[in-house]
C-alpha cells in the first residue's frame, strides 16, 4: 500500500485544486493520501467528492487532515491531524484563530513591503485562491510576478525568511492547544518533519517529550525528500519515545520533483505505522 499522508491544494499553498491533486494521487499510485492544507480543511468537501466520482474500479481513500501551524518555545512547528472529524466546533474555532492571524500577517506583510515601496496587494488578489489561507509562498510568488526575485528559494532569503524586509514574527496557537483541537476532533496528532527545524537531538526529544504528554501520537519519519540516514535516526527517535510513524511527501506542486505525490521513500520496518491508529 502506498501512502501519503502530508499533502497540499490550492486552498493553501499549494498549486493544484483538490481534485486535481486526487487525480494525480491516482495517477502516482496512492491507496491512501491526506490532504493537509496549511490551517484550513476547506479543500477537503471537494477532495472528498473527486474521490467519490472516480470510476469504481479506482479505490484511492482519502484521509481528511490538517497541517497548523503552532508555536513552543517561541519556534515555529507545524502539526499534521489525521482522521479529524471536519465538523467539530472546537477544531473549527481553532482553525479560525489560526486564519484570523495568518489574515493579519498578509496585512502586516502589505504594510512592511510598501515603506519599500514594494506593492502587491493586487498580485495577491489574482494569485490567492479566493478561499484560500493567505501563505507565504503567496507572497514569494508575487515578488517573482513583479520581478523582484528569480525563484521562490530567493524571495525568503530576501524578503520572506526571519528577520528579513517582509518578516512578520508569529504567535500561533500553542502547541498544547493544536494536539488538544485534533484530539478533540477525534484526530490523531502528528509532528511534521522533525528534521526540518534544525533542532538539537535535546531540543528535539524535549519536544517529543512535550507532544507525547499533550496527547500527540505519532511523527513523521519519512518527509519529502528525507534521506536514508536522517529517516534511520527518525526512526529509532519514534521508536524511543513510543511514537507511530507517519510518512508523507509534503507536496505542494508536480515543479517541485524532489517532493513528488507518492513518491517518498519507504517507512523502515522497524517503526509501528499511524495507520495502524486509522
Ligand atoms: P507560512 O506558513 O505562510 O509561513 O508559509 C510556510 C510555507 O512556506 C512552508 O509550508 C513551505 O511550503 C514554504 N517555505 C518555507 N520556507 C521556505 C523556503 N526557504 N523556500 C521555499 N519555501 C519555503
Ligand atoms: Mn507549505
Ligand atoms: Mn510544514
Ligand atoms: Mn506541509
Amino acid at each position: 500500500m502506498n501512502y501519503d499522508l502530508h499533502s497540499h491544494s490550492w486552498y493553501s499553498d499549494g498549486e493544484l485544486s483538490p481534485t486535481q491533486l486526487i487525480d494525480l494521487a491516482i495517477q502516482q499510485k496512492v491507496d491512501v493520501l491526506a490532504l493537509t492544507d496549511h490551517d484550513s480543511i476547506s479543500g477537503l468537501q471537494e477532495a472528498q467528492n473527486a474521490v467519490t466520482n472516480q470510476a469504481t474500479n479506482t479505490v484511492i481513500k482519502l484521509i481528511h487532515g490538517i497541517e497548523l501551524s503552532a508555536t513552543w518555545n517561541n519556534q515555529l512547528l507545524h502539526i499534521v491531524g489525521l482522521n479529524i472529524d471536519l465538523e467539530n466546533p472546537i477544531l473549527n474555532a481553532g482553525i479560525q484563530q489560526n486564519q484570523q492571524r495568518r489574515q493579519q500577517r498578509a496585512e502586516q506583510m502589505f504594510e512592511k513591503l510598501e515603506k519599500h515601496d514594494i506593492y502587491l496587494r493586487e498580485q495577491m488578489n489574482d494569485i490567492v485562491y479566493s478561499e484560500a489561507v493567505p501563505t507565504r509562498p503567496h507572497f514569494a510568488q508575487a515578488l517573482i510576478q513583479i520581478g523582484k526575485v528569480k525563484d521562490m528559494r530567493r524571495a525568503f532569503k530576501q524578503y520572506l525568511g526571519r528577520g528579513k524586509i517582509a518578516y512578520v514574527p508569529m504567535q500561533w496557537a500553542t502547541l498544547e492547544e493544536c494536539v488538544n483541537w485534533i484530539v478533540d476532533a477525534g484526530g490523531i496528532a502528528v509532528l511534521a518533519h522533525p528534521v526540518r527545524y534544525d533542532f538539537t537531538t535535546t531540543k528535539l526529544k524535549k519536544l517529543l517529550v512535550d507532544l507525547k504528554q499533550m496527547g500527540g501520537q505519532a511523527m513523521e519519519v519519512v518527509s519529502g525528500n528525507s534521506n536514508p540516514q536522517q529517516i534511520a535516526i527518525m526512526a529509532r527517535l519514534a521508536n524511543e519515545f513510543e511514537l507511530h510513524a507517519s510518512i508523507g511527501s509534503d507536496f505542494h506542486s508536480p515543479k517541485t520533483s524532489w517532493a513528488m505525490l507518492g513518491k517518498s521513500r519507504l517507512l523502515p520496518k522497524e517503526v509501528t505505522p499511524v495507520w495502524q491508529l486509522f
